[in-house]
């Protein structure tokens, strides 16, 4: 099954994606994670996508879409895949619709995760991750047991270049509102979307919307 999370940036489409991954064996294809390893390593593509990524901006689609086709088109993506940050507008989910149907493929199901505003700034600036493993922690919300430390491979946590600047993490809501939102009446339309609200307002976290979305998926 092709799944995609969609939600703006904050909203734990990671945390919820590396859950679902865990439960149904599909990988997570996170694109902001493949870019940030190629910054790290210091890749052609790492070092184009980055004179994007770090003004908050989107990376073009000459970039992004053979990036994705290319993971799609591996082994372990032919029974399904979480994609968690693509498509980002309608013409990348126009062309994820047309490499999906060259495999004889669908997205069957897209996941729109929503968060009040005013909680999604605070998540991001409290967000730190781990660059080895790429599990998500929150300073307040979901800690890891020995501060600064990843749970998972003990390695240290950051936080992300693009989520320590303010003005950019507005700048990519901005980009969520004008490119990405329209993503939901598109899916909508298509009949595949289901919307979760994770909030602390409501004390529901990730965890819980992945619960709903896994009975989901075993229901269809
Ligand atoms: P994310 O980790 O999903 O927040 O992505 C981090 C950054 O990578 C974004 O702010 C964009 O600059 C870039 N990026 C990730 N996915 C895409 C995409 N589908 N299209 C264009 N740019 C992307």
């Amino acid at each position: 099954m092709y799944l995609i999370m969609l939600g703006a940036q904050g909203t734990g489409k990671g945390t919820v994606a590396g859950i679902l991954q865990k439960e149904t064996g599909w990988p997570q294809i996170s694109t902001g994670d493949i870019f940030r390893s190629n910054i790290s390593e210091k890749t052609e593509l790492g070092i184009k996508a980055n004179e994007y990524i770090s003004k908050g901006q989107l990376v073009p689609d000459e970039i992004t879409v053979p990036m994705v086709e290319n993971r799609l088109n591996e082994e372990d993506c032919k029974d399904g895949a979480i994609l968690d940050g693509f498509p980002r507008t309608v013409e990348q989910a126009e062309k994820l619709e047309k490499m999906l149907a060259k495999k004889g493929k669908k997205v069957d199901l897209v996941i729109n995760l929503t968060t009040p505003r005013d909680e999604i700034i605070t998540r991001i600036l409290n967000r730190r991750v781990c660059p080895k493993c790429k599990a998500t922690y929150n300073l307040t919300m979901h800690p890891s047991k020995v501060p600064g430390v990843c749970d998972n491979c003990g390695t240290e946590l950051v936080q992300r270049e693009d989520d320590k600047d303010e003005n950019a993490i507005k700048q990519r809501l901005a980009i969520y509102d004008e490119k990405t939102s329209p993503l939901i009446d598109y899916y909508n339309k298509k009949g595949v979307l289901i919307t979760e609200e994770v909030s602390q307002k409501i004390n529901r976290l990730g965890k819980d919307a992945a619960v709903d979305i896994i009975n989901r998926i075993k229901g269809m």
